[in-house]
Order: structure tokens, then sequence, then C-alpha cells
């Protein structure tokens, strides 16, 4: 998928200097910020939370209002700031993650910068289930990733070599918990081509045309329904011709609270998709962790890659 504006958002510091403190500090030391939300005293301490170069938020105010334009963040020059070069939230970059060798890759995922996901979490972790409230939040403990086996990935996109990586078992609850810093991070997902950005992975059910993905894909979508059936729930989410169905397990939803309530709100779900009817699309998502509904505090995040 092509982005036009790939940085979802800027880390805004009062502290933190570029060429005076280390990449991995910015983080920590600051707030992320979305385009829209830029005001005139963020310019010149506003970094690209993937490669810490300064950004700037392009047209200013005036222009906006004037010209509905949309605003979105740029890198500096090139020169100046070389770092920015192989950024992949550069507006030409190719998605897709690059690591030159094994141990780089390896450093990558101890850094937290990579994750390597070998599959969802089929069932709930043991427990009385108050692990998630009802604006979607989870704690910790519900979504503790396993370790999983060590996983064949390919890691350097020209020549196609892989290599043999740890990996978890994870849950689509863990990319929705601080999902901002997640955006920011790669990730290679069960059959997935390479590990690529969340950002670039992540496909708008309003974007489908009925030549449907091949492979399992992370997609997410607004909830336009829930319909409790039988054997199964149906949440059904907004696409671009009608809705996508999505058939899932009714004891997970409870203890997720997906319900008629969660209507508005986005759901985050890797599936792979069929065609029901003419404009319905559908899918079965029956692993536990293979779905989320999206913290509302986050929407504004997601909204910017519909
Ligand atoms: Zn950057």
């Amino acid at each position: 998928m092509e982005q036009k504006h790939r940085i979802v958002y800027g880390c805004y510091s009062d502290v933190w200097q570029y060429g005076q403190h280390d990449k991995e500090q910015l983080k920590a030391l600051s707030v992320e910020v979305i385009p829209e939300e830029f005001s005139p005293q963020m310019k010149g301490k506003t970094f690209c939370p993937i490669c810490a170069t300064p950004l700037s938020r392009t047209p200013d105010a005036d222009a906006i209002s004037k010209n509905n334009i949309t605003a979105h963040y740029k890198h500096g020059s090139k020169k100046k700031y070389p770092d920015s070069i192989k950024c992949e939230w550069r507006v030409n970059a190719k998605p897709g993650l690059n690591y030159e060798s094994e141990e780089i890759a390896a450093k990558a995922i101890e850094n937290k910068e990579l994750a390597i996901i070998h599959s969802w979490k089929s069932t709930p972790p043991s427990g009385d289930g108050n692990d998630i409230d009802d604006t979607g939040e989870f704690d910790r403990t519900a979504i503790e990733d396993e370790n999983g086996p060590n996983t064949e990935v390919p890691i350097a996109r020209h020549n196609g070599k892989s290599f043999s990586l740890p990996s978890n078992i994870s849950t689509v609850m863990a990319l929705c918990m601080n999902f901002p810093a997640n955006l920011s991070r790669g990730f290679y997902f069960p059959n997935s081509q390479y590990p690529m950005l969340l950002s670039d992975q992540l496909y708008s059910t309003s974007k489908l045309t009925d030549d449907l993905p091949k492979k399992e894909t992370l997609f997410f979508g607004k909830i336009i329904g829930f319909r409790e059936l039988s054997a199964r729930n149906v949440i059904e989410v907004e696409s671009s011709n009608d809705l996508v169905k999505i058939y899932t397990d009714k004891s997970y939803d409870e203890r997720k609270h997906i319900s008629k309530k969660s209507k508005g709100s986005y759901l985050l779900f890797s599936a792979k998709l069929y065609s029901e009817s003419d404009s319905v699309y559908a899918c079965k998502v029956l692993n536990w962790g293979a779905y989320s509904v999206l913290p509302k505090k986050y929407d504004k995040y997601i909204e910017a890659l519909r």
C-alpha cells in the first residue's frame, strides 16, 4: 500500500536535542504529536520516531485553513541529516525492512525495533477474565507474549536470504497497547513476505476491492454492527462497497467486551478474507489473539492510515 504521507506522528520534546542526545532516548523523553496537533512552539523540537531527525510540519497553520490541505510532516534535507536517508518513513522508501546480517536483525529484536510473530495465541490466558476494561484497555498479563520457535525470516530484501530468528506467540491486543510506538516498529507476521513497519502493513477495509489479498493479512476497519448467532457472533466492519463480516467466538468477544456498544470503534484483525456474496466479504477469526478493538484514544493515529 503506497502512503502519500507516511509520517503518522512526530516526537515532540523540550529536552531531547538532535546531535546531543542518543536516538534511543527520544521516545522516553517525548510525546507523540500527529500533524494536526502541531503548534508553532513545537517547531524545531519535533523529530521522526524512526530516524530521530528533525521534522517540519507542512503547510503552516494559515495555509491549511485557507486551502484545505491535509497537514503532514516532512523530513529535513538528506544532506543536512544523513541519518534520515534510509528512514522507512521517507516518502519514497520502499515498504519492507532490510537487515544486512543476522546479527543486525537480532540486535533490532533486542532493541525492540523488530518483532517476529510466529503465530497468534489460540486461547486466552487463564484467570478470571478481568484483564480488559470497557474502553478496550488490557492489563499486561492479558497480553504477555510467549516465546515461539525460531522462525525463518527473509531479512535481506534484495538477495532473498533468510535467517533463523527468535519469535513470539503474540496477540493483536499487544499491538494495540502502545499503538503509536508499535506503528514505527518492524513486524514480521505469520505469512508475511518480509518484515515491515506496522504502519505499512495495516490494511484498511475501506480500501478493499474484489481482488482480495491472497494471504492472511492484518486488517483494520470501523465496527458498524454486531450480531449474535446461535454458535458464533458476527462483527460487522465497514468496507469499500458494503461490509466485512467477521465470525468470532462468543466467549472471546465477551471477555474482550466486544458487543453492540463497540460500534464506532476500530477493530484490528488478522484473517484471510473470502467473498460471501456480491458485496460482502467475510472471514472467521477464531484464535483468541487474532483480533482486538483499538482503544479509542488511538483513533487519531489509525485514521491517518485509512
Ligand atoms: Zn525518519
